[in-house]
């Protein structure tokens, strides 16, 4: 896990941050990202739709089908077509974002041009579509950084969707510091270490799966070996962790120590545990009895696991 003590840049719609940018000239705040995740995390603002030079206030733009040349970015009238001032748009603020080195990104739902989930698609009569697709600019980000963990604003209240994210975003920041920076199998290999119980928590087979990686065994070039395993994590990862599987990684993690409990302390923390599995309590009561312990007892291996570790002042745990 990265030092999170440092600021993480992660991109975001500039909407979001309380910028007055939409088409009405209003902001769409989120009051996760300004009241909480400011504090923890440098934010790198985009609106594409400024980008492309449109207007404050400006006319509603939409995403249109068309039969021959598929999903174009047209304003509501239908008569003016964006998408190549967008393609372009999108093309040198992912160079800028490159450069910035970015480790997410929250996108504002339901835009044109911004959203990243279920965006509305029309015919050309201005009918909606059953399909649906990804707002343009977080299309083309995704597309050149397929491995970047992206979200929206809604989505991030749901508990389990933030973790995810969250965990992603600081995994992603820990492997651009650690080993983008000095590519090497032993980066690799402590990348690995540090992310075992958060990989557990998603799939013991994934985590088998990148193990073998690890080892290359076949001598793989560096690079292939890199992008492999990043493809395979992201994959992976892209899910929030069920929570058997969070109790499965829980007991994992108490098998370090319980020989060191006395009967009392041991069976306290397979109730917890069990309170967690039944839904009753939340992850974070299981997780700070075993960092406790983890701490009492010294256990370096556990210490420096991804899994144990959440800045508190957002609350990520407290409602998993
Ligand atoms: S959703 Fe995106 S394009 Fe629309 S105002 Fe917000 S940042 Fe700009």
């Amino acid at each position: 896990m990265n030092n999170i003590d440092e600021k993480i840049k992660i991109g975001v719609s500039a909407c979001l941050t309380g910028d007055e940018v939409r088409y009405n000239g209003q902001a769409a705040e989120d009051k996760f990202l300004n009241r909480d995740m400011c504090h923890l995390f440098d934010f790198v603002k985009v609106c594409p739709e400024v980008g492309i030079g449109l207007g404050i206030p400006r006319e509603t733009i939409r995403l249109v089908i068309k039969p021959d040349t598929g999903i174009r970015l047209v304003n509501h009238g239908g008569t003016e077509d964006f998408t190549e001032k967008m393609m372009h748009f999108s093309m040198s603020s992912a160079d800028r974002l490159e450069k910035e080195k970015i480790s997410g990104f929250v996108f504002k739902k339901s835009s044109p041009s911004c959203g990243a989930f279920r965006v509305k698609v029309y015919n050309e009569k201005g009918v909606t579509q059953a399909q649906s697709s990804m707002g343009m600019y977080a299309a083309h980000i995704q597309q050149r950084f397929p491995w970047l963990p992206i979200e929206e604003d809604g989505r991030l209240n749901d508990p389990g969707l933030r973790h995810n994210f969250l965990s992603r975003v600081f995994a992603i920041k820990y492997w651009q510091d650690h080993v983008e920076t000095k590519p090497s199998v032993h980066a690799l290999v402590e990348f690995h270490k540090v992310h075992k119980y958060m990989l557990m928590s998603h799939s013991q087979e994934g985590l088998r799966k990148l193990g073998q990686l690890v080892a290359n065994e076949v001598k793989k070039p560096i690079d292939v070996l890199l992008h492999e395993y990043l493809v395979l994590f992201t994959e992976l990862t892209s899910k929030p962790a069920p929570r058997s599987k969070h109790v499965n990684v829980l007991f994992h993690l108490m098998g370090y120590f319980s020989d060191m409990l006395d009967d009392y302390d041991r069976q306290e923390t397979v109730n917890i545990i069990d309170k967690y599995r039944r839904g009753i309590i939340p992850l974070i009561l299981p997780i700070t009895r075993i960092s406790h312990y983890v701490k009492k007892f010294k256990i370096e291996y556990l210490q420096i696991q991804s899994y144990l570790k959440h800045p508190e002042e957002l609350g990520v745990l407290n409602k998993l």
